[in-house]
């Protein structure tokens, strides 16, 4: 025990949380550091919250989320029994951990990726172990062909925002029989095809997806997770173990009227998609490089440049974007996609930055 330390102080379970990208009050401020979406969810979500009857929040909400659930099990043809809906992904990565990695042996997930991971591991003392990415960022799924206590694979993995094909993803499940496969698909959307195809294949795969950025709402902290009915089941028991009314009333509303709209849902990620590619010529243009961006971000690098230097140059300038002071990866900046306006004064900027050195 310290020195001076009570002993209640003793027993204070303790973590080093994760930090989570800044939010500033300043409005004119160009965000482009937490992966959001610059565009507004679709148009009922506006209108359910604009009727919403207050009276309703007498009740407590559905702890099934039965619309939602059901409308999200619609979308991707699967049954409502393999649909967990939590608090964001977060929120559902978090209750996954404390349901399904539960063994003496550790789980693994890659050395760079959601840094998130490593936090959850260590309040609920999880062993893990961290697989380092080749040279090029790519994920070695050999790595993950040995005895685990569970598997965990960002893809698009974040933050170099790689996306990995199907057969790659599978080939890492075919070789977990005896483990819980975790893929998180936050960025899918702007990806390709989602593991959420071999679930009738693998009962032990869960695939978690979020509302936070191809649907723009993550200031509604919506997620979910698609799996068979075992796992679905097993992750409620936990849930209804620990809080059984996760989604507030607005959440459920609107996150049912969001996945309703199906035309809005493609045209927005179509746009994400057109900025990204605009924004890969210019950065090419002026001497970046990239990983190739299965996400709504890119991950760039400059030759020239000191990225913690431009981070923070930028930020005086009210641009904001994420750094990672992190071996192997500190010199590069995480770019969100905003709108093409915005991206225009981070490129302006960009111009004039490099004219001066
Ligand atoms: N997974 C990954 C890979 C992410 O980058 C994020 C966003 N920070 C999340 C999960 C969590 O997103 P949310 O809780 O908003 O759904």
């Amino acid at each position: 025990m310290v020195m001076n330390m009570k002993v209640w102080e003793n027993n204070i379970r303790r973590v080093k949380p994760y930090v989570p990208g800044e939010q500033p009050k300043d409005q004119s401020i160009i965000k482009l550091n937490t992966n959001e979406n610059p565009y507004p969810p679709a148009p009922g979500v506006a209108k359910v919250l604009n009727n919403m009857d207050v009276d309703k929040l007498k009740l407590y909400p559905d702890p099934t989320m039965g619309i939602l659930v059901d409308e999200i099990a619609d979308f991707y043809n699967v049954d409502s029994n393999q649909v967990f809906v939590g608090v964001g992904s977060d929120d559902v990565l978090a209750m996954s951990f404390l349901t399904f990695f539960n063994s003496d042996k550790p789980i693994l997930f890659p050395d760079i990726t959601y840094s998130f991971y490593p936090v959850w591991c260590d309040l609920y003392r999880i062993p893990y172990e961290n697989p380092a990415l080749d040279n090029n960022f790519r994920i070695v799924k050999e790595d993950y062909y040995k005895d685990n206590g569970g598997v965990l694979i960002a893809n698009p993995n974040a933050p170099t925002s790689i996306y990995e094909d199907l057969d790659f993803i599978e080939d890492i499940i075919k070789h977990n029989p005896d483990s819980v496969v975790i893929i998180d698909e936050a960025y899918i959307d702007f990806a390709g095809d989602s593991a959420i195809k071999l679930i009738p294949k693998y009962e032990n795969l869960l695939v978690i997806q979020t509302f936070s950025k191809s649907r723009s709402m993550a200031g509604m902290r919506i997620g979910y997770a698609i799996g068979s009915p075992k796992l679905i089941k097993a992750l409620n028991d936990v849930k209804y173990s620990f809080n059984s009314y996760t989604l507030n009333l607005a959440s459920i509303l609107s996150g049912y009227e969001s996945v309703k709209d199906k035309d809005y849902f493609e045209r927005g990620i179509k746009k994400i998609i057109a900025t990204r590619k605009r924004a890969e010529e210019t950065f090419t243009e002026l001497g970046f490089s990239f990983l190739e961006s299965g996400t709504n971000f890119l991950f760039v690098t400059h030759e020239d440049l000191n990225a913690k230097k431009l981070y923070e140059e930028l930020r005086e300038n009210n641009i904001y974007v994420r750094y990672f002071d992190m071996p192997r990866i500190d010199n590069y900046l995480r770019i969100t996609m905003g709108t093409d306006d915005e991206m225009d004064i981070l490129f302006d900027f960009l111009k004039r930055y490099l004219d001066k050195i």
